[in-house]
């Protein structure tokens, strides 16, 4: 999932995205509640509509911002009190309100309310926060519950003649004339682009599982939260500064307690190398702002490995950026064009190596599940022959 912090994948608009084949892309809920607010995108029709994207979002809890970005914040039992780093202004997110500002923007798939663990911790440090976190998933769940309906594209919420983003109410009524981004809603949705939402339809609920770097809390937590039970679930706390090994050590501590049956959701990770890794072990979703964030910083992945496009040494190199990479910019331009740029600060460096970054990660994401389904297939046809062995 590319990173759209505030409703926007930095340098790089939807209509890119979507020919870039991104599935899902995720908002950052903390972000989003500062600015624009979520009685603004509420009243906008949800995020999708907002951002005229019609594919699917996921929003965090927008816990990990109010834990990485506020020096301040003070953590109860209740909920935790922090200050805006916009303004300096106070606020407080709760697991209740959490809900309720993600219910508000209208992702399909939102997270329960948790507290990441800060790098390093105790155990005993670890523990305490693993439990808040688990009541905080409970009391996340049953507010969920109780509010769902309340999600702005709920058919049945909606007045006549308020435009939805799934624009059902319109359709149903016979005005096909409904447009979004320019085109036709039914045309979008014949096409598959559009979700077609039963009247009882509502968003998805997933957990969170922390424990530190403890294998031992890492299994507890994923177990407690399992028994709470959601749609998905999610490994958090991960990424925040300890070794490689020991982020790869604590997926492998959690992964055979989340039923392989609903989504894994490894948050904030990370390389093209790792991503890779990951899937293969059995992670289904990944977030991170690493293919975006360094583009921005020249910082290019490529099948030869990175690049920094800054270098003088492609101030002259009339070749592609990688030439295994079929996306419209490596298409198209050269590095010396890129490498200049670059150098230039222009904006246009910033999109041109978003663009391919992003490309990069979803063929990376492409060939892995293409691997996966040849495993498979070779696996079903090794079954089959063994069988016929005595
Ligand atoms: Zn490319």
């Amino acid at each position: 999932m590319p990173v759209g912090t505030v409703a926007s994948v930095k340098g790089v608009s939807q209509d890119i995205l979507e020919e870039l084949g991104v599935q899902i892309l995720l908002g950052n809920t903390y972000h989003l509640y500062l600015r624009p607010g979520v009685g603004q995108v509420r009243q906008l029709g949800g995020l999708h509509r907002f951002m005229a994207w019609p594919r699917a979002i996921l929003t965090d809890s927008g816990g990990f911002q109010v834990f990485s970005l506020n020096e301040l914040r003070k953590v109860t039992e209740e909920g935790v009190t922090f200050r805006s780093h916009l303004d300096g202004s106070a606020h407080f997110f709760s697991p209740e309100s959490a809900m309720e500002a993600q219910i508000g923007l209208g992702a399909d798939i939102m997270m329960a309310f948790d507290e990441c663990t800060e790098f390093p911790a105790d155990r005993e440090r670890a523990r305490q926060s693993m439990e808040l976190t688990l009541g905080w998933a409970a009391r996340s769940k049953k507010y969920f519950e109780a509010h769902k309906r309340e999600v702005p594209w709920a058919t049945d919420h909606i007045a006549p003649g308020v435009p939805t983003w799934a624009g059902e109410r319109n359709l149903a009524g016979g005005g096909d004339d409904h447009k979004i981004a320019g085109q036709n809603l039914a045309e979008l949705r014949s096409a598959g682009q559009v979700r077609t939402p039963a009247p009882t339809q509502t968003q998805a609920l997933f957990g969170i599982v922390q424990g530190g770097m403890d294998p031992a809390l890492r299994r507890e937590s994923a177990e407690r939260t399992v028994e709470i039970g959601f749609p998905g679930y999610a490994i958090g706390g991960l990424s925040v500064g300890e070794p490689r090994a020991v982020t790869r050590e604590m997926v492998e501590a959690t992964l055979p307690h989340l039923p392989a049956d609903k989504p894994r959701y490894l948050m904030g990770v990370g390389t093209p190398e790792e991503i890779a890794e990951y899937a293969n072990a059995g992670i289904d979703m990944m977030d991170c702002v690493l293919p975006t964030r360094a583009a921005r910083h020249g910082l290019l992945f490529t099948s030869q490995g990175r690049l920094s496009i800054k270098q003088a040494r492609f101030a002259s190199d009339q070749g592609p950026l990688d030439s295994n990479c079929g996306c419209r910019v490596c298409r198209r331009y050269s590095r010396a064009y890129l490498r200049h740029l670059y150098a230039a600060n222009e904006v246009l460096a910033q999109v041109l190596n978003t663009v391919h970054n992003l490309s990069f990660y979803l063929d990376t994401m492409r060939s892995v599940r293409h691997s996966i389904a040849l495993g498979n297939r070779a696996q079903l046809l090794s079954g089959e022959q063994s069988g016929v062995k005595p």
